[in-house]
């Protein structure tokens, strides 16, 4: 199964493909888990894309579309796949297109999680990662066990450099724009589904299940 989680900043895409990849068992794409953990390595793309995501701006198209077409080829990809956070401009979901079409492949469905601006900011200020393995909690709405640590490995929790509310803003703002234009592009091709996310995890999970099929 090919899918693509769509929403904006803080809509729940990382929390709820964790849970979409455990039980569907194929690989989680996230485009923002790869920038950060080229810049972790200090690697030439993580230096190109570190001033883009600082500022809460995106990284150029060329860039991003590269990374994931790269990622798209391994072979872990064959049994399907979850895209999170790409596209993010109706560019990257050409780009994306014509990817797909070259390996005689196709997206089943693209799950547009849907969240107020008012919840999205509150969500991201809270948001704390797991640096070992990219968990993801909130301080109030999905709290570790232990202040701080996660309950899966043990690991640290940390804030996103750009989760301050100055670059949430600005993230929230760049995204808005380019959302309307790709939701019409898949909309058009009949892949969109809408999910209500301002609900409880479970729930929210609950109404994407609905959604896909039952089998892997
Ligand atoms: P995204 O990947 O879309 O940016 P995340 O999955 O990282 O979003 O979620 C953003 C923050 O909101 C995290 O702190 C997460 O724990 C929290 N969160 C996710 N889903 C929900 C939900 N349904 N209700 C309340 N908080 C949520
Ligand atoms: P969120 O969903 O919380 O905005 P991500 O981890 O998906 O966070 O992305 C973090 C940052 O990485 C973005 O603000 C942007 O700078 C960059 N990024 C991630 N995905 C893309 C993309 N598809 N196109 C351009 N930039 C991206
Ligand atoms: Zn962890």
């Amino acid at each position: 199964m090919n899918l693509l989680l769509m929403g904006l900043p803080g809509a729940g895409k990382g929390t709820q493909a964790e849970r979409i990849t455990q039980k569907y068992d194929i690989p989680h794409i996230s485009t923002g888990d790869m920038f950060r953990s080229a810049i972790k390595e200090g690697t030439r793309l993580g230096k190109k894309a570190k001033e883009y995501m600082d500022s809460g701006n995106l990284v150029p198209d060329e860039v991003t579309i590269a990374i994931v077409h790269e990622r798209l080829r391994k072979d872990d990809c064959k049994k399907g796949f979850l895209l999170d956070g790409f596209p993010r401009t109706v560019a990257q979901a050409e780009a994306l297109e014509q990817i797909l079409v070259e390996t005689g492949r196709t997206i089943n469905f693209v799950l547009n999680i849907e969240v107020s601006l008012e919840e999205l900011i509150a969500r991201l200020t809270g948001r704390r990662i797991c640096r070992n393995c990219t968990s993801t909690y909130h301080v109030i709405f999905n709290p570790t066990n232990v202040e701080g640590v996660c309950n899966k490995c043990g690991g640290e929790l940390y804030q996103r450099d750009d989760d301050n509310e100055e670059t949430v803003r600005t993230r929230l703002e760049v995204n808005v724009n380019q959302q309307q234009p790709l939701l019409g592009f898949y909309k058009e091709k009949g892949y969109l589904r809408n999910i209500e996310g301002s609900r409880p995890i479970d729930l929210v999970f609950n109404e994407i299940e609905d959604i896909l099929p039952i089998h892997r």
